[in-house]
């Protein structure tokens, strides 16, 4: 008989916790997995699942203008918003209850409670102990909430998601993946929008011709986007309506302030301090490219090591690790090439590296840029132009970067990746026979390269 109650125990039962469970449960090992909330975690109940219903349930009202350029008369459409709500969170009960089962299938015991680690083989729950071989973190991430004052009157992607009416007047703060996403949300369901960016423009961190192509068309759709612009405080007025004032002296009026700062790790109150387990500046958890913590025993997976925050990261993270601890694999994670979207309105995808990243890490490269108008908006008569663009080393011809801004863009680059991963050169896309007629296929067309930046000689 085992020495432990347990071979696996793990802590989050969201996607990076679950996935790595159930694969351990198929793999033989007797796993438990604790839970404080609601199993499904960030993405199924509070991010990616939600969050995507709700671009598709706004963007309905682009479609049904769209649709007067092909002959359809679409009079009075209109979105009952609490309904798109209500639809949303059965859904979200409907996915609880098959994540319950496809850990009850999988022979996982789930104990409902909030985890602490107490010793390295030892984590208590709800006042009982259970010891287990191997520890896995995966508690994920929570948003930020600013340090200002009137701090109680803004809200996070959190009940942004589940808004019981739709506000009139939104002001979001933040041009980050979900400051884009948001903003897109509701200003497609009929909210005024203005975006306040403490930078010059959003995505930072993203190729800058996916920054302008999504600035102007956010611009387009009426979405006002203040750059440089500190909130210094929210005030509730009377009427149950908000004041946002800027530390530059403007005040914004609005009906619901979103705050979209960032996620900190939820390690606050899990015992990783008393039992070894490192954290950084921002308290993630250090792991190496094992995810093994400074504690042998102990492994973390997903946002709670803030290395690539997506769900589809935490997931791969912790299969890999189950596959180390459980069937010999080498538990190393490559992050490298990972390709992820922004379901903003029109979507942002990418895989690779930026032009500026790649000028600093792959010496000349060669740059192929299109911006088109797609084919529905011939007869829409949508004033919305695609961009795409492909990043490629001049010396290898292989392309680094692969970029797109614009309807499917997220379907489309997925594909892609797979040619990126597998270390697809310019010659290869030019090989490629397009489909026709797609935007796609403008990724194995392009032949025009864009001329080099003049550089001032000294
Ligand atoms: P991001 O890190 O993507 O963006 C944060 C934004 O807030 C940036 O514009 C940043 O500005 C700004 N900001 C940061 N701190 C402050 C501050 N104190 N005051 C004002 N502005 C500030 O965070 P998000 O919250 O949007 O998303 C969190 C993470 O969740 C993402 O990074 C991503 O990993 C994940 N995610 C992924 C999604 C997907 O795959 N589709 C969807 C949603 C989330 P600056 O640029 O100047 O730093």
């Amino acid at each position: 008989m085992s020495e432990f109650d347990f071979d696996l125990f793990t802590l989050g039962a969201g996607s990076g916790g679950v996935a790595a469970s159930r694969r351990a449960g198929a793999h033989g090992a007797k796993v438990a997995i604790c839970e404080d909330v609601r199993v499904g975690g960030t993405c199924v109940l509070r991010g990616c699942v939600p969050k995507k219903l709700l671009v598709m349930g706004a963007h309905f009202s682009e479609d049904a203008e769209d649709a007067r350029g092909f002959g359809w008369s679409v009079e009075g459409a209109r979105l009952d918003w609490r309904a798109l709500i209500e639809r949303k969170d059965k859904e979200l009960d409907r996915l609880n209850g098959v994540y319950l089962r496809m850990l009850r299938d999988s022979g996982v015991t789930l104990i409902e409670g909030r985890g602490v680690i107490v010793d390295p083989h030892t984590v208590e729950v709800a006042g009982k102990r259970y010891t287990a071989r191997h520890i896995l973190v995966a508690t994920g991430s929570a948003p930020i909430r600013p340090e200002i004052p009137g701090v109680e009157h803004v809200i996070t992607s959190d009940e942004a998601l589940s808004l019981p009416e739709l506000p009139k007047r939104l002001v979001v703060v933040g041009g980050g993946y979900i400051g884009c996403e948001l903003a897109g949300v509701f200003r497609a369901a009929g909210s005024s929008v203005t975006m306040l960016i403490r930078g010059d423009t959003v995505l930072r961190g993203f190729d800058d011709d996916v920054r302008a192509a999504l600035t102007l068309a956010y611009r387009k759709k009426g979405i006002e986007i203040m750059s440089e612009v500190v909130v210094r405080d929210v005030e509730r007025e009377a009427d149950g309506s908000f004041n946002v004032l800027t530390k530059t002296g403007d005040t914004l009026d609005a009906d619901a302030v979103l705050f979209a700062i960032g996620r900190h790790p939820n390690t606050r109150g899990l015992g990783c301090e008393q039992v070894g387990i490192k954290l950084n500046e921002l308290g993630a958890i250090e792991v190496d490219a094992q995810s093994r913590t400074a504690v042998r025993s102990i492994f973390a997976v997903g946002d709670v090591t803030n290395r690539l925050n997506l769900t589809p990261v935490a997931i791969a993270e912790g299969r890999i690790l189950v596959e180390m601890l459980f069937n010999r694999g080498d538990g190393t994670m490559d992050h490298a090439n990972t390709p992820s979207a922004v379901f903003s309105q029109p979507p942002v995808a990418t895989v690779g590296c930026s032009e500026s990243f790649a000028r600093a890490a792959h010496g000349e490269i060669d740059v192929y840029v299109a911006s088109f108008k797609p084919m529905k908006h011939t007869l829409s008569g949508r004033d919305e132009r695609t961009m795409m663009k492909l990043v490629v080393e001049r010396s290898s011809q292989k392309v680094v970067g692969l970029h797109m801004v614009g309807p499917d863009a997220p379907e489309i680059v997925q594909g892609f990746a797979v040619a990126i991963r597998c270390g697809a050169t310019k010659q290869d896309f030019d090989r490629t026979v397009g489909i026709h007629p797609t935007a796609a296929e403008e990724f194995v067309t392009m032949r025009e390269k864009r001329p080099d930046p003049v550089t001032v000689g000294t």
